[in-house]
């Protein structure tokens, strides 16, 4: 339970050795208005991409810092007064309860050179590396587990002695790409350089999204830069583009933008961000991502129609699934009905990394509707399969509620691969898909059917993307060292144990 004190005046759960993958939203904004009540408002409309810590930092010479673990109402609360300044950043992390403490929540700030704060999304896979490097070379050592602390050090290592206001724009750009040629892994970062502005920047392959974004007000143009553009219509902020891989975009202290590394590798942007994890209003790489997940669904049609099944209605998994429900429904003129319902607070389900914990968390959340479907064939469609507890509970869901048949679709490949790059995913021993045929499968699930998405039609539909679908293909666009597999096994492991039901959670 979480105490009822604000998380920022309690103090830290638990921090762990290793680095933890990032899956975040991030906002950073540059206006002529203060910026703490944009901030916040962009960070609820971003709260799908992260639940379990949230932070706002602001910057008028000085910085300000609200951040901790929880959703963003009860971490950031609606008092801004002591957010002032009209530059700042913000933060939402996902889903990795009980492996991180307040500590670690983002915004960070680092004291040298002074007025510099950051936030990412992503994994750094070279972290341990680096971090030893940093400690043995400059004998500095990190004061959080977090990846973003070592890129603050990793942008300011060539400015050490300067001042920050003689730096030309070149100096920061060089900065970046110094970075970016030893920072492994996927990252979009934003920071604020004190009195010099706002940067923005993707690792060189941009796995991870970012994009920019500007507002016309009485005082001049306000800028920002988001995980997605989701966020930006309840700001009144118009999507100007996305940032291309390795790009790195500078909002000077006069307002003035400056670009610099783009296009240097072709990208490898994360399938799953359509699958899964933007919201379908967003736009991602040019096209909307309701748009993208409708088409992955009609594509099921297909296979629907040589299994010969002959489903009669399309139900969706609350809520990630219902564009691509709706696809299919369309595809094979069928009647796509409301026969699960999510139930409880309107946030999106986190699975944890625990199975007991997993699976209690859909318990709480998902109810069929047994006038819907009793009696009928249903096809019900999710984004994904992981694990496949949640397509076991939701199959037995559907025939308790006197469901005909059930034939359960995913509206992608099944995964077979670890995640590097941020997306938390299970060991491949968890994996369900991994060394199962689809009979078993299938009986695993105790479905009338399993079907998946085939992996050459994902990618043929992503074929304007240069994507990274290393989850089901094993196909990584970065070398991968064992001790980085190790480390991110260590770390799972870790908050696996820490999130069992009944792990004791220091406060
Ligand atoms: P599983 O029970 O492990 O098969 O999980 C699949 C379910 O979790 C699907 O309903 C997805 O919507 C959701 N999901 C997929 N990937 C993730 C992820 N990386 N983190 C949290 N939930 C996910």
């Amino acid at each position: 339970m979480r105490s009822l004190a604000a998380p920022w005046q309690t103090g830290c759960w638990l921090t762990v050795r290793g680095n933890k993958p990032n899956m975040c939203g991030i906002l950073g904004i540059f206006s002529p208005e203060p910026v703490a009540p944009a901030l916040l408002t962009g960070l609820h409309a971003l709260q799908h991409r992260g639940q379990d810590a949230a932070g706002i930092v602001t910057w008028d010479g000085q910085f300000h810092t609200r951040k901790g673990v929880g959703l963003v109402p009860e971490v950031i609360g609606t008092d801004l007064e002591e957010l002032p300044g009209s530059i700042g950043l913000a933060h939402v992390r996902y889903a990795t309860q009980g492996s991180m403490g307040a500590v670690d929540a983002q915004p960070l700030t680092l004291a040298w050179p002074p007025g510099l704060a950051m936030v990412h999304n992503g994994n750094v896979t070279n972290f341990k590396v680096l971090r030893d490097a940093l400690r043995q070379n400059t004998q500095t050592s990190l004061q959080t587990a977090n990846d973003v602390e070592l890129m603050l050090h990793a942008l300011a290592a060539p400015w050490r002695g300067q001042s920050m206001q003689r730096l030309q724009v070149v100096d920061i750009f060089d900065a970046v790409s110094a970075l970016q040629a030893q920072v492994e892994g996927a990252y979009s970062a934003i920071a604020v350089l004190a009195g010099r502005g706002l940067l923005a920047f993707r690792d060189r392959l941009g796995i991870r999204p970012l994009v920019l974004g500007q507002r016309q007000t009485s005082a001049g143009i306000a800028y920002a830069f988001a995980s997605e553009s989701t966020c930006f219509t309840p700001l009144g902020y118009d999507l100007v583009r996305e940032l291309a891989p390795g790009e790195a975009v500078l909002v000077d202290s006069a307002g003035q933008l400056h670009r610099s590394g783009a296009g240097a590798d072709r990208g490898a942007f994360c399938a799953f961000e359509f699958i899964y994890f933007a919201s379908p209003d967003a736009t991602m790489n040019g096209t909307s991502v309701a748009e993208r997940r409708r088409q992955a669904g009609q594509r099921l049609a297909r296979q629907v129609r040589q299994a010969g099944l002959q489903p009669e209605v399309v139900v969706d998994v609350p809520n990630s699934a219902w564009h691509a429900a709706a696809g299919l429904a369309d595809a094979l003129n069928l009647p796509h009905i409301q026969g699960l319902i999510a139930v409880g607070p309107p946030v999106r389900s986190f699975l944890g990394p625990h199975p007991t914990a997993r699976l209690r968390t859909v318990q709480d959340k998902l109810q069929a509707v047994p006038d819907l479907v009793a009696g009928r064939r249903v096809a019900v469609v999710d984004d994904s399969i992981v694990r496949g507890t949640t397509a076991k509970y939701i199959t037995r869901l559907l025939q308790d509620a006197g469901a005909a048949a059930v034939y359960f679709l995913a509206a992608s490949p099944p995964v077979l691969h670890r995640c590097a790059y941020g997306i938390d995913l299970p060991t491949r021993q968890e994996i369900l898909a991994n060394g199962r045929n689809r009979v078993q499968i299938q009986a695993f699930i105790g479905a009338d059917a399993v079907l998946y998405q085939d992996l050459a039609d994902l990618q043929a539909s992503h074929s304007d993307v240069a994507g990274c679908f290393a989850c089901f293909s094993g196909d990584y666009p970065t070398e991968l060292s064992a001790q980085t597999w190790a480390a991110l096994a260590e770390d799972r492991q870790l908050r696996q144990d820490l999130t069992a039901p009944n792990a004791e959670r220091p406060l």
